[in-house]
């Protein structure tokens, strides 16, 4: 790794199938588990005095599948399991309403970081699939991949950078060890 080390003052986390198992429009909390090692991994971040957020995309509201209830009654669900998070942005719109939050877009990562008082640069976004580096990159912030089976190899491709689980992706944004860098 060339690049300088930026200080790292807030982590966001995508949470279907990187904080918990994605369950498609799922709207039931007691089908929430959490995806292996992520409270460890939080609880890391928070033991560094930084603060946590989520960041995610639940169209399924827009498409009627979900109501913002069975949305918030899950989100509370899933910090029964791993804890508060300092900051969470849903976006509930589909693609075709051209909103600034949804992710590949930045407005949620840049909104967070306005609510927790850093400047982009110095958050990182952890997320599965390639719409989550896309949003970290066009907030200016820096997103790291952590691939699950489901993600696209184009995808992993195009990362900047990939962490193989959310333990290592965790340590490279604090800067405690390496993992794959590219
Ligand atoms: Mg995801
Ligand atoms: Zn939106």
């Amino acid at each position: 790794m060339t690049e300088p080390a930026v200080p790292v003052h807030a982590v966001l986390f995508d949470r279907d199938d990187t904080l918990i198992v994605d369950v498609p429009y799922n709207g039931d909390p007691e089908a929430v588990r959490t995806m292996p090692s992520a409270r460890a991994a939080i609880d890391r971040v928070r033991a560094a005095g930084i603060p946590v957020g989520v960041i995610s995309n639940q169209s399924g509201i827009a498409r009627g599948l979900l109501t913002r209830e069975q949305v918030r009654a899950v989100n509370n669900r899933v910090e029964e399991l791993l804890g508060p998070f300092d900051v969470w942005r849903v976006c509930p719109h589909a693609p075709r309403d051209g909103c600034e939050c949804r992710k590949p877009r930045p407005g949620m990562i840049l909104s967070a970081a306005a609510a927790l008082g850093v400047a982009p640069e110095n958050v990182v976004m952890i997320g599965d699939i390639g719409a989550d580096v896309d949003a970290a990159e066009a907030a200016g912030a820096r997103g790291i991949l952590v691939p699950t089976r489901l993600t696209l190899h184009q995808e992993r491709a195009d990362a900047t950078t990939v962490a193989e689980t959310l333990a290592d992706a965790v340590a490279l944004a604090l800067g405690v060890e390496m993992a794959d860098e590219r």
